[in-house]
């Protein structure tokens, strides 16, 4: 008799999540890593939980902000369940604006933002001097502050959900075979596979620095992410490399990241580098999840193409999957649903 209703392959944040969405409903669930947990994308430094700019709104942006909005209760009950905390906060996100255009444009996100987004979430404009100390240079003397975007320390989250998950009767293995519906959530060894290549990974690296500011809010200074954590360290990130040698080792792209990081925000100039990482970004061809019915594993389901938003789309993709895989139930964008 079985003893396994479903089988996750992959554990990192997308096979963690369907994992405990699916034990949380009752499931017996067995995760399945030769390398543990972590090994990949998912075993990273920055944790930016933020959302698309309020504009041209699709079904990706919308899937992203519904996983956003879900992420502070779902990633409570996770932290209730286990031992441990998964270090999330919703502590926000400022952005300098760069001239009078960007200020004009920057207001008119915040319209856009009270039509698109519930009641509460605010996207605002702010004079720089709301946040004394923690405000990034900005030629106009204003700041974007959006109050959506949160932060989770992603080797912590790992962490919290294996603990959650090891409460529920889940169980962990390096190698076992498949019982019961099997998901596939092996980030870019899945989207490479050299039979059917339907993504890529694409190279980031990061930089976990040695300053304290657990309650200010993340910074986001021309493509650059800076992300107070709760431990008193800050994270920056990141590159985004199409070329690399070796997809785990930091190099010169990372110092000259730090030097930026350093350059944008005077409070990072004095701030010990206390880690270095780098790994690969499971990325579709579409740059859109992929989630549903494997597109060449038969009878199995995927989970994938996390890109530069997993941890954000994580609480969503796990319900979504776990609805299709328990109940047969399909509510994944079509823009986002594998087929076989
Ligand atoms: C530098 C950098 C910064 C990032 N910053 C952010 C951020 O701030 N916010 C955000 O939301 N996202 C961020 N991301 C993106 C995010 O990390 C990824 O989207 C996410 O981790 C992908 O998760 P995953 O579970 O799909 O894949 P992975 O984490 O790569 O997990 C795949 C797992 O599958 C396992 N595996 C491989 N083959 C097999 C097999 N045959 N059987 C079983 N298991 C197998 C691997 O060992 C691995 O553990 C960042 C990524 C990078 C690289």
């Amino acid at each position: 008799m079985a003893t396994v209703d479903v089988t996750v392959r992959g554990a990192g944040i997308l096979g963690l999540s369907v994992a405990w969405a699916c034990a949380r409903r009752g499931a017996r669930v067995r995760i399945v890593d030769p390398q543990g947990i972590g090994a990949g994308a998912s075993g990273g430094l920055v944790g930016a939980l933020s959302p698309h700019v309020p504009e041209q709104w699709n079904p990706k942006k919308a899937f992203q902000l519904e996983s956003l909005l879900m992420a502070e209760d779902w990633w409570a009950d996770v932290a209730a369940t286990g031992s441990t905390s998964p270090g999330y906060a919703r502590t926000g996100r400022l952005q300098p604006i760069a001239d009078d255009a960007a200020l004009t444009l920057a207001h008119q996100r915040t319209e856009t933002a009270a039509t698109l987004w519930p009641a509460g979430v605010l996207w605002q404009v702010i004079p720089a001097t709301t946040f004394p100390g923690w405000s990034p240079p900005t030629p106009t003397g204003f700041l974007i502050h959006d109050k959506l975007t949160a932060r989770i320390a992603p080797r912590m989250a790992l962490a919290a959900l294996k603990s959650a998950l090891i409460t529920k009767g889940a169980t962990f293995a390096t190698d076992a075979p498949d019982e019961g519906q099997t998901l596939w959530a092996t980030g870019t060894a899945d989207l490479t596979e050299p039979e059917h290549l339907i993504g890529t990974g694409e190279k980031g690296q990061a930089a976990l620095l040695d300053l304290a500011a657990p309650d200010q809010p993340q910074l986001f200074i021309d493509g650059l992410h800076i992300v107070p954590h709760a431990d008193g360290t800050t994270a920056i990130g990141s590159t985004s490399e199409r070329s690399w040698t070796d997809p785990t080792t930091t190099d010169a792209h990372l110092d000259a990241l730090i030097t930026r990081a350093r350059a944008a925000f005077p409070p990072l100039a004095g701030a010990s580098v206390l880690a270095r990482w780098a790994a690969l970004r499971p990325r579709t061809k579409t740059r859109a999840p992929l989630l549903g019915p494997h597109p060449f594993r038969k009878s199995a389901f995927i989970a994938n193409g996390g890109f530069k938003i997993g941890f954000g789309i994580a609480p969503l993709v796990g319900e979504v999957m776990a609805d299709l895989i328990l109940g047969n139930h399909n509510r994944i964008p079509p823009e986002m649903l594998a087929r076989p």
